[in-house]
């Protein structure tokens, strides 16, 4: 795993606070924490889980299309929460880590400008490649590779190795940098006091059936959703790519108890607080037949998250699926982007035949907890079945 070429820190870090999260009342997670500000400069913070090298670092400091004027994304954090109950009802979040901790292969001015420029000084890079001239280079760094580079492995390097499938910099190349650098970084990203959640957001890289976004009918389903939250391999942990591995919360690598437990302590949390969160599943990463990306990704995913804040500060209306609550394609923003309603159709749409072999293997994964799944995630998901029952002739 990536983490571990840098230091332990991660799964130590979470491993030990997932445990006393459980026992003192809080919650540890591996969520980004960003703030939506509107024009009129109302800010509403979320947190978000998505497995590694599933985007949160690209979302935590995502810069809204041009056309959204007046929009601005501030960055608490990339990677860890800790998540406490404030005495008014809503939970509050800290960032614990120091710096950032990215991806290096596809960061480019264009796809993360602020992580990009975070990377100006104070850096350690791992397993990038090095050019002539002593800086560093990945695949999407730049359109054009330079003519020649000292590969991950320390060999020479050329385009022509790159043509041949040879990658410079290892798929899973990082850099990590001071958070303090970063351009969009909060006013409020080490108030100790930590920043209001309105929502958490989970989403993980499924080429077919998973929607663009959805809103959880309740705290209980958002929980089932997290439960079940699934992700197509990549380089970031070993074994097959394109197959899909589920990952609850994003937690599996770093939860340090039981995971049946955990998603009881996550159940027992919605109910322990006022104001609890909504709760989201998003999915970047839908594709056509052609393997293409239906969605645009990257900065264009604030038309979503301006969603998710006009949902969460009851502005906007939404259509209801066997799934939860979706946008219509009216109330999206498309200012700025061409994008057919044909298109959102297909990026949006719930497949009751893939419904129906997702669910089943929700049931094999459930499985594996035995007793200590908690009976509510059961009971759910034999609703989910229901739901997606072909109609009886
Ligand atoms: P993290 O490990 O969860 O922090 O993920 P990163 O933000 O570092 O991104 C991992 C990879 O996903 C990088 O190659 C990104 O370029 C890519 N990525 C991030 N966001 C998006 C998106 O919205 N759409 C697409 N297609 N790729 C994305
Ligand atoms: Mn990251």
């Amino acid at each position: 795993y990536g983490g571990n070429a840098l230091l332990g820190k991660k799964c130590f870090a979470l491993r030990i606070a997932s445990n006393m999260a459980r026992d003192e009342g809080w919650l540890a997670e591996h969520m980004l924490i960003l703030g939506v500000e509107s024009p009129k400069g109302e800010k509403t913070y979320v947190a978000a889980a998505f497995p590694s090298a599933c985007g949160k670092t690209n979302f935590a400091m995502l810069i809204p299309p041009k056309s959204f004027n007046g929009w601005k994304i501030t960055t608490i954090g990339d990677d860890i929460a800790w998540i406490k109950p404030g005495k008014d009802g809503k939970f509050y979040a800290i960032n614990p880590e120091a710096g950032f901790f990215g991806v290096a292969p596809g960061t480019s001015e264009k796809t993360n400008y602020n992580a990009l420029a975070t990377l100006k000084e104070n850096v350690i890079f791992t397993n990038v490649a090095l050019t002539d001239d002593g800086d560093v280079w990945w695949e999407g760094l730049t359109k054009e590779a330079p003519a020649h580079l000292v590969d991950w492995q320390g060999k020479d390097w050329t385009p022509e190795d790159g043509k041949a499938g040879r990658k410079a910099a290892h798929a899973n190349s990082r850099f990590t940098a001071p958070a303090s650098q970063c351009p969009s970084i909060d006013a409020a990203w080490e108030d100790p006091a930590g920043v209001p959640i309105s929502a958490f957001i989970f989403g993980g890289r499924r080429a077919t059936t998973v929607p663009l976004v959805y809103e959880a009918f309740n705290w209980d389903f958002g929980v089932y959703l997290a439960s079940t939250l699934g992700s197509e391999t990549t380089a970031a942990a070993f074994g097959a790519q394109g197959v899909v591995r589920r990952d609850p919360f994003a937690m599996l690598p770093f939860c340090g108890y039981n995971m049946g437990d955990y998603f009881a302590h996550w159940l027992k949390m919605g109910r322990s607080i006022e104001h609890a969160p909504r709760i989201y599943c998003v999915n970047w990463f839908r594709q056509n037949e052609k393997g293409e990306f239906l969605w645009p990704g990257f900065g264009d995913n604030m038309r979503v998250l301006e969603w998710i804040v006009d949902r969460v500060h009851g502005r906007v209306g939404a259509k209801e699926t066997q799934l939860g609550w979706m946008p219509k394609f009216e109330d999206i923003d498309w200012n700025g982007l061409e994008f057919s309603k044909d298109d959102f159709e297909a990026l949006t749409k719930v497949d009751a035949e893939a419904w129906r072999t997702e669910v089943e293997s929700h049931k094999e994964w459930f499985a594996k907890f035995g007793d200590r799944l908690p009976k509510q995630l059961a009971l759910k998901r034999e609703l989910l079945e229901l739901a997606f029952k072909p109609k009886a002739a």
